[in-house]
């Protein structure tokens, strides 16, 4: 809640502080947003009990993006603070840990260490022992039971101090991963200098710079430029952020990190999901101090408090995970774009297929775009085969097959020769297309080009975004085959094909099922790093980051999969998926090949994404996006209403409906209330509508205002999602 107090006379208060105040009947903690006139009104003012923190916690510019947040996501000011600063920093006092700690206040001379040894053995020992420490200093907690009085006696006489101190609690001890050893830098080729020097430039002098997209084909050497050019902006007395899709995902992004700048370990902060409060609050506080120069983090790290920051590097800035899933719905890639800004500091967004709203924004010359379009090592890019499934299901009686004969032989080949590879198999929605397995052609909505989808309960057939629906064909409507079929199964089945297939070959499945146990993911890559599995079989969790050197192999199960979903991105996810998970393939000195079985090889995302070619995929998507009026022309937004009562959550939503109609802004495009794809989830009913508009604070701003206005049902859940990257 935001509340205004007033200032006590002398009281030196800043926004980004907290402050001690008077709440109904008790003391709370608050963050100072910001300081000037109070709202008019007759209700008293209380004032400020106490200045928690002198200097302020969130820093000017944190405090403007938070704001700008606030704004465009339509999200309270309050989720935006929660989201600046961790809770432990928040509701904490000060809960740094401390220990006491005797230091020896100089070289005791002979004399007294003869009497000590002689009157007071307890005593000299204890010099003797902090002598030999390093600083000659040792906790008091590790001098054994019973020297207190010891130590009393030795401060009284000036030989030793009693001393507090801070305690870090250190997120890496304990940490069964063997220490890094220091990489020395690569001599770069001329694309990555040449890219290098261009954000060397941009570190240099910010404000005359735009953010860059590096768009660097897999294994081009991307990450190589990363680290240099947080070694130049480190040298050059700035700090840099490092924003990962996801730090378990990402794990060699993380270690090379470590690896480079071994020998300044206690500057790096990686800041895990899974720390403890503490270790977040040290974490936190270090990084505040100036003492964590470099911060590697997922989307929330984007707000980590560095101060003199000099350079944000977003890695693989296409990613999905960058888009917050509960409130504040921010997307790091963009929060980071924003905050680079405001800093003002150097900000490189790299992938090797670039989202269309980053690609978008180079052609209209927002961000600078710098290329590497070659393989670092001298390498080729794999290979890739299209598999024709239509033709293998007609071979295959009884359903369509699973591993069609090629990729079968390919295997094989690879297990004969003692290389590895990957099956890839892409979840499956839980929107079910329809597809026919003769022809591939999929339902598509006449007005939206999306899969249409196939709801159960009434044989129906609907769109999901303008609330188009047609009958469920008997036959295919293209070639007439009455074969048509509901597409999908999972990497179980796969693994059950395979036992039955190749059973001489070790097989190892990574899905979130499977990797429920803690460790199982960094356990199973390690077990398939040393060649203890030849086949690793995953969803998209495997298609991130990762560099095996002796895969030369990588199969897509069925590349249709993400391609049918009722999502207007699905071309340029199943492109991305295509692009990255072929970029596994022949990272070492052994070429690699790539099979992508589909029943619509003719498909431009599969097509394109066998020739690595995105220029090629982004020209003829943006066209399609320009023609439909979806992003990255115009923004999109989903409003969702959640209930346990499904006629309540339909209601809800209509009522809301009728209000965004009245005075609709111009340009504005409101779809219609439907259920959403994924129709019921944790027992709730959820229905959603679909806005599009031009500009994206028209957008927000309406539906801000009418839900401002609208009292909503205790036991219904309306969720507003500003660029919303989920339709489902
Ligand atoms: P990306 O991040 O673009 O996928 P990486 O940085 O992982 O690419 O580089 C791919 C491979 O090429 C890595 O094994 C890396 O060590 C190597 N590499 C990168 N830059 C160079 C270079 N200048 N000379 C030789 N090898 C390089
Ligand atoms: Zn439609």
């Amino acid at each position: 809640m935001v509340f205004d107090y007033a200032i006590p006379e002398g009281m030196a208060v800043s926004p980004g502080c907290r402050v001690r105040v008077p709440l109904r009947r008790q003391s709370a903690l608050g963050t100072v947003l910001s300081t000037g006139e109070p709202a008019q009104g007759d209700f008293a003012i209380r004032e400020v009990e106490s200045l928690v923190d002198p200097d302020p916690l969130v820093t000017p510019c944190l405090l403007r993006t938070g704001a700008w947040i606030a704004d465009y996501y339509g999200c309270s000011i309050e989720a935006v603070v929660r989201a600046l600063l961790p809770e432990s920093v928040r509701t904490e006092d000060n809960s740094a840990k401390t220990r006491r700690v005797a230091v020896l206040a100089g070289e005791p001379d002979a004399a007294t260490m003869a009497r000590l040894e002689k009157r007071a053995p307890r005593q000299h020992a204890l010099v003797l022992l902090l002598g030999g420490a390093a600083e000659g200093r040792l906790a008091v907690a590790d001098l054994g039971d019973g020297s207190a009085a010891a130590l009393k006696a030795l401060e009284k006489a000036g030989i030793i101090r009693l001393e507090t101190e801070e305690v870090r609690r250190d997120p890496d001890a304990g940490d069964t991963e063997p220490e890094e050893v220091e990489s020395a830098p690569l001599e770069l080729n001329p694309a990555q200098a040449a890219a290098l020097e261009r954000v060397i430039a941009a570190v240099a002098d910010p404000a005359g710079s735009k953010p860059i997209l590096l768009l660097g084909v897999t294994g081009s050497g991307k990450t190589e430029v990363y680290l240099q050019a947080a070694r130049r902006a480190l040298d050059l007395g700035r700090s840099v952020l490092v924003l990962v899709p996801e730090i378990s995902l990402t794990p060699q992004t993380v270690r090379r990190f470590k690896a480079r700048f071994a020998s300044m370990r206690d500057q790096v902060a990686v800041l895990h999901s899974h720390l403890s409060q503490g270790e977040r609050f040290d974490e936190w506080h270090r990084i505040r101090k100036g003492q964590a120069r470099i911060v590697i983090g997922a989307r929330s790290a984007v707000f980590a408090p560095l101060p003199d920051l000099g350079l944000i590097l977003v890695d693989e800035e296409h990613e999905n995970t960058y888009k917050q899933e509960n409130p504040p719905r921010y997307h790091g890639r963009d929060v980071a774009v924003l905050r680079a800004a405001f800093e003002p500091c150097a900000v490189v967004l790299g992938s090797a297929t670039p989202s269309l709203e980053s690609w978008h924004n180079t052609m209209r010359g927002k961000y600078a775009l710098v290329r590497l379009d070659e393989r670092a090592d001298g390498q080729s890019m794999p290979l890739v085969r299209v598999v024709d499934m239509r033709l293998e299901s007609a071979k295959h009686k009884g359903g369509p097959a699973i591993l069609s004969d090629p990729l079968r032989t390919a295997l094989e080949r690879r297990l004969e020769r003692g290389e590895q590879s990957i099956l890839f198999l892409n979840r499956r929605g839980f929107a079910r297309s329809l597809q026919c397995p003769a022809c591939g052609n999929v339902c598509q909505c006449p007005h939206c080009a999306v899969a249409l989808t196939y709801h159960k309960t009434d044989e129906r057939l609907v769109c999901h975004v303008c609330g188009y629906q047609a009958v469920v064909p008997r036959r295919c409507p293209e070639c007439r085959d009455p074969a048509i079929i509901l597409q999908g199964y999972g990497t179980q089945k796969v693994e059950e094909v395979l036992a039955k297939v190749l059973p001489q070959a070790k097989f190892a499945r990574i899905d979130a099922d499977a990797m429920r146990r803690k460790h199982a993911l960094r356990d199973t890559l390690n077990a398939f790093k040393s060649h203890r599995i030849d086949i690793l079989i995953g969803t998209q969790m495997i298609a991130k980051g990762l560099h095996f050197p002796n895969v030369t192999l990588v199969g897509i199960l069925n590349a249709d999969l993400g391609l049918h979903v009722p999502d207007f991105r699905a071309g340029e996810r199943t492109f991305q998926l295509l692009t990255q998970v072929a970029g596994r393939a022949g990272r070492g000195d052994l070429s690699g090949e790539v099979i992508v079985q589909t029943f619509t090889p003719h498909s431009p995302s599969i097509q394109f994404a066998r020739r690595h070619d995105f220029d090629g995929f982004s020209e003829q998507e943006l066209e399609f996006r320009r023609q439909f009026g979806f992003p990255p022309f115009g923004h999109c937004a989903v409003l969702m209403a959640r209930s346990n009562h499904e006629r309540r959550a339909e209601f809800t939503l209509q009522n809301l409906h009728l209000r965004l109609k009245e005075n609709l802004p111009d340009g504005l495009m409101l779809g219609e209330v439907l259920p959403a794809p994924l129709t019921r989830s944790h027992g709730q009913f959820r229905f959603q509508i679909v806005i599009r508009s031009a500009g994206a604070r028209t957008l927000s701003r309406h539906v801000q205002s009418v839900l401002a206005r609208t009292t909503l049902p205790e036991d219904v859940t309306v969720v507003f999602d500003m660029d919303a990257l989920s339709f489902s």
